[in-house]
């Protein structure tokens, strides 16, 4: 950076009592949720409050050429967010406006606003903003523009990016631009808004998002199955999966069952080898959807197949949402989210169980499993040198085989800075050379996110 303390004191004149640069201060924008060991120190943290300031924020690391790394709530498990030596971390948690929209039905939204204030905002009109990652709770709605994020009910209603209309982005050189708007149709120009959701942060700042609401959906009916073999129970997935539109298809091993059942205490099957959980809120009177499950689970060997209570069915969809911070508990992760088509999930369920027993090493294994999207959650004492090393060998060997299945090195986390060394064996180097080529449009020089989904540029 051109002459380092004026420039810090050029910024902290910009935003008046939002910029922190002591560290103690600072430690805690570091890191994400995946605690990269590899996390810089930045110089300071930037708290802009309007897209004004964002602007502001931007020109002047432009001018300075400092890296800028944007941050929601930090809940991220690829490394996105994790900060960069020499780099301002940029957060949004005081951009927190929601303004609701009956009449086209949708909402405008800043990016600090959590996903579950945004839905809490749109229930009161009787609307519904459907995507519902299982951290809808702690993370942010610009987060989940950025990592296109997924969720529970997305098997049956889609992902971020099928709810985002339009976008307003500060560039890299400090301007801001408006995508799309509150239109059901619009194809002026080319589908920019999808090459902002899922970027990571590595093309720009979103600084206000309008998305599509829906009317409220009818409270589901659930049914809960517990199988002995993971391969039944991948097969009574592929099955619903083919014949009806759940609203919900979730799956947990006895590892991730376990680890729920000792925070929980839920009296959870801790010997079932899987638990899947099902949902449907189609209307149908005939219960349809409810029979398919039930005959697919029976038919596909489950050893006990009930359909639950509201209650109970919302307890255990809460048992399947937490599962990330119990299995925390016993140990360090390395947080996979790899996925497959459909009907390789049963492969890739035994693949990931031959890759723990080979390495031994645990991993507790839970799934949006009716989208063929899977958290292999390698587990490992950071104490023990050789159970990391066999860890990290088993994370990329995880990997690899998604792609070997014709699967994905990401369903909805994002590459970050942690899974781009994958990324090329799965996209191949033609389309990641476009995509840098996009990157380098919109970034000369290089300063937004570096080192996520693209190699950072030396300075
Ligand atoms: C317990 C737990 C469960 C989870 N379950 C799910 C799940 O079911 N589905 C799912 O998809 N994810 C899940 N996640 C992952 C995480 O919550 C999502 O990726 C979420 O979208 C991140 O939001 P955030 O606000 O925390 O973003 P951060 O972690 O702060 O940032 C994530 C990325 O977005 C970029 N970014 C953030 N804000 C902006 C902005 N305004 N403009 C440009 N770039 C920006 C960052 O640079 C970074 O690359 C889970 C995480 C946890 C801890």
């Amino acid at each position: 950076m051109s002459g380092g303390g004026e420039a810090l004191a050029e910024l902290a004149a910009l935003l008046p009592g939002a910029v922190l640069t002591a560290s103690e201060d600072i430690e805690p924008y570091r890191r994400d949720r995946a605690l990269d060991p590899a996390a810089g120190v930045p110089l300071a943290v930037a708290l802009p409050g309007s897209t004004a300031e964002v602007q502001a924020v931007v020109a002047w690391a432009s001018r300075h050429g400092v890296p800028i790394v944007p941050r929601g709530m930090g809940t991220g498990l690829s490394g996105g967010a994790t900060a960069v030596a020499g780099g301002i971390v940029l957060s949004t948690e005081r951009m927190r406006a929601v303004t609701v929209d009956p009449a086209t039905r949708t909402a405008t939204v800043q990016p600090g606003l959590l996903n579950s204030e945004l839905k809490a905002a749109v229930a009161e009109r009787g609307l519904w903003y459907p995507p519902d990652p299982a951290s809808f709770d702690i993370c942010s709605i610009g987060g989940n523009i950025a990592t296109n994020a997924g969720g529970l009910c997305c098997v049956k209603y889609g992902v971020t990016v099928d709810y985002v209309l339009g976008l307003e982005v500060v560039l890299a050189d400090g301007r801001a631009i408006r995508l799309g708007g509150p239109l059901v149709k619009d194809v002026a120009g080319l589908s920019l808004v999808k090459l902002f959701v899922g970027s990571e942060g590595t093309l720009g700042v979103v600084t206000e998002i309008i998305v599509r609401l829906l009317p409220a959906p009818p409270a589901p009916r659930r049914v809960v199955a517990w199988f002995s073999s993971s391969s039944q129970a991948a097969a009574a997935i592929g099955e619903i999966a083919a014949a009806i539109r759940p609203s919900l298809l979730e799956y947990m091993d006895r590892n991730a069952v376990n680890a729920v059942e000792d925070l929980l205490g839920l009296g959870l099957d801790r010997s079932a080898e899987a638990f899947v959980l099902a949902g449907s809120d189609d209307l149908d009177p005939s219960g349809r959807d409810i029979a398919t499950m039930v005959e697919a689970f029976g038919r596909h060997g489950a050893t006990l197949v009930e359909e639950t209570s509201p209650e109970r069915g919302e307890q255990l969809a809460h048992a399947r949402r937490v599962a990330i911070p119990a299995v925390e508990a016993r140990g360090r992760l390395l947080l996979s989210d790899v996925g497959a088509p459909i009907p390789r999930l049963g492969g890739l369920i035994a693949g990931i169980e031959r890759i723990a027993a080979q390495h031994r090493t645990e991993i507790a294994f839970i799934a949006h499993a009716g989208d063929g999207n899977t958290h292999p959650l390698v587990v490992f004492d950071p104490a023990d040198v050789e159970a990391q090393r066999r860890a990290e060998a088993a994370y990329g060997e995880i990997m690899s085989l998604a792609v070997s299945l014709g699967g994905t090195i990401s369903g909805e986390h994002g590459v970050g800075k942690l899974k781009r060394p994958w990324l090329e064996s799965q996209i191949g180097a033609d389309v990641l050379e476009i995509g840098q080529q996009i990157k380098d449009a919109l970034d000369p020089q290089g300063i937004m996110n570096p080192g996520a989904i693209f190699e950072a540029r030396a300075r």
